[in-house]
């Protein structure tokens, strides 16, 4: 079977040891894995309100779930994961060619912090991406609706507080020539799904918006 995608990523980066007194054996909180585990309370602040999510009950963690929470929320880049690679990216933007290209698979885990609040490495999943409290699958349908978005925002010109608005503004519709209108229209409903749910929206911004250069530009 494989290991989760901060499993994967922490084989990735070369096993990494934590700072934390030598493990002993043990059961994982967070992932279940028997083996080598470390005291939660050496690598998470006593802040973290996460133990919740932690199914296996211990405060222990395995190597990897600990490593994967030792990079403070607000450094996390955004990350490619496969079952052998990390990939980061400095901008959504740049992953965005990735995720409109089809669905997620099985091998493939995306991290997307916006927020910069959470932990999010230790959340990520197989097929799904995973940001500010939340994981979703990213699906074909995922993928044709972040396809359209970007099309809207580039050849479009729609602005984000346009976008934001449940249907598109008349004022927009009147500037498209009328061969852009049956998609608009088509795009513009399928987006409700993530406009009304604030982590999910501020990904799709910050999937869409432009390279810092061009922003310059424009
Ligand atoms: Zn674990």
């Amino acid at each position: 079977m494989l290991s989760d995608p901060a499993a994967a990523a922490w084989v990735a980066a070369g096993r990494p040891a934590v700072d934390a007194p030598p493990p002993v054996d043990g059961r994982c909180g967070r992932c279940g894995e028997d083996g080598p585990t470390v005291t939660s309370a050496r690598i998470i602040s006593e802040k973290f309100t996460g133990f919740d999510a932690w199914p296996f009950g211990s405060r222990r963690l395995c190597v990897p779930c600990a490593w994967a929470y030792t990079r403070q929320p607000t450094t996390q880049p955004a990350l490619l994961i496969t079952a052998t690679t990390v990939t980061e990216y400095s901008t959504g933007a740049a992953l965005a060619d990735v995720l409109t290209d089809g669905p997620l698979s099985s091998t493939q885990a995306v991290v997307l912090p916006t927020a910069r609040r959470r932990h999010i490495l230790p959340a990520a999943q197989w097929g799904h991406l995973a940001t500010d409290g939340l994981v979703v699958p990213w699906d074909a349908p995922a993928a044709a609706r972040l396809t359209d978005l970007v099309w809207l925002r580039t050849t479009v010109g729609a602005t984000w507080p346009q976008l934001s608005r449940s249907a598109p503004p008349s004022r927009l519709l009147r500037t498209q020539p009328a061969e852009h209108w049956p998609r608009i229209l088509a795009a513009w409903p399928a987006l409700q799904t993530w406009r009304i749910t604030p982590p999910l929206w501020a990904t799709a911004r910050s999937l869409t918006n432009p390279p810092p250069a061009a922003a310059e530009l424009a």
